[in-house]
């Protein structure tokens, strides 16, 4: 399964209740695979669904599975990189490791997933590792428009752009976002909203630019910084140089998330939301049905 967005991360919700509705039925006869969930990828994307994974088994789950051994649960991470979050100040790094660690969330460094079978991930020191749940955020596919297009790509298939966003080849054409590849002298541009909205708006102002005869302007792609959610009550933030780890991180987060909503009537929705889940038990009610055809990767 993969989690680009709100409809896939509400199927993998449904895919792992049923994971515990078939184990509460067969009580200690579970096999291994039924309740080992994997992520695979340790970018921002891998980390949050791993934590994320984890308080859903752990703090919403746990009590409605009375016959379900949750000492036999694995949540495991696979990430080829030498450590997760590649990027991220090294300090946040390790403050990630330990929160992940501290959830007994297993996490795999240096290992590249070669195959996602129904049943199991095999990595690529040949390890198997028996599963029947993998939640795919090790990098994005570009739609398939973007596949039939005859324009130049990058090896994943991502429209080559110059450092005006203009399409190699085809200077009349600007391309933007997560399925291009910029090739320009400047810092590498990740797969981000804040990159995508940067390019959006530069691309907007170079295409007038050239309906009024003036010369466009090269891109240089600013961060912002960067959040990351580890799960209740604790997150990373890495902005303008400032690094937070832990609660304080998941208030700064929050505070972000919510300025970010960019509608009052948002984010009074989910102020009260947030409120309520203080007070309140988490809703487990499934809200997809067939979660039983996972899509799978090799
Ligand atoms: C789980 C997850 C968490 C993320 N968290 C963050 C984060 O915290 N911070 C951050 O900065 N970034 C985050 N990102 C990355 C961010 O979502 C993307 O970088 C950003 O959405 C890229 O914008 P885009 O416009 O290029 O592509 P998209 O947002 O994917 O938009 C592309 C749009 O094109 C539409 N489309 C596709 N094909 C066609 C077609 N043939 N015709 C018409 N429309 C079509 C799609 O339906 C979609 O609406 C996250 C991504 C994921 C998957």
């Amino acid at each position: 399964m993969d989690i680009k967005g709100l409809r896939d991360a509400l199927r993998v919700r449904s895919h792992v209740i049923d994971r515990f509705e078939e184990a509460e039925h067969l009580e200690d006869r579970a096999p291994e695979d039924l309740l080992t969930f994997v992520v695979v990828g340790g970018g921002p994307t891998g980390v949050e669904a791993a934590a994320d994974t984890h308080d859903l088994i752990f703090v919403v789950l746990e009590e409605d599975y009375p016959n379900v051994d949750f000492d036999s649960v694995r949540v495991v991470l696979v990430n080829a990189g030498d450590r997760i979050l590649k990027g991220l100040d090294s300090a946040l790094v390790h403050a990630a490791t330990r929160r992940l660690a501290s959830q007994r969330i297993e996490a795999i460094n240096d290992a590249k997933v070669e195959e996602v079978r129904p049943d199991a991930v095999v990595i690529s020191d040949e390890r198997t590792i028996p599963t029947r749940t993998t939640i795919w955020a090790a990098g994005i596919e570009p739609p398939p428009l973007v596949g039939n297009l005859d324009v130049q790509k990058d090896h994943r298939g991502r429209i080559l752009i110059d450092q005006y966003l203009r399409v190699k080849g085809s200077p009349e054409v600007y391309a933007v976002g997560d399925c291009t590849s910029i090739q320009y002298d400047g810092p590498p541009v990740p797969a981000l909203a804040q990159a995508a909205e940067q390019e959006g708006t530069l691309a907007a102002s170079n295409l007038a630019a050239e309906i009024e005869d003036k010369a466009p302007v090269p891109f240089r792609y600013r961060s912002v910084g960067q959040l990351v959610d580890l799960g209740e009550g604790s997150a990373l933030v890495d902005i303008l140089g400032v690094n937070l780890s832990g609660l304080l991180g998941a208030y700064v987060w929050k505070a972000v998330y919510l300025y970010e909503l960019g509608y009052d009537l948002n984010r009074v929705h989910v102020l009260a939301d947030w409120t309520i889940d203080m007070f309140t038990r988490p809703d487990t009610s499934k809200l997809f049905g067939d979660s039983s055809q996972p899509k799978t990767h090799t």
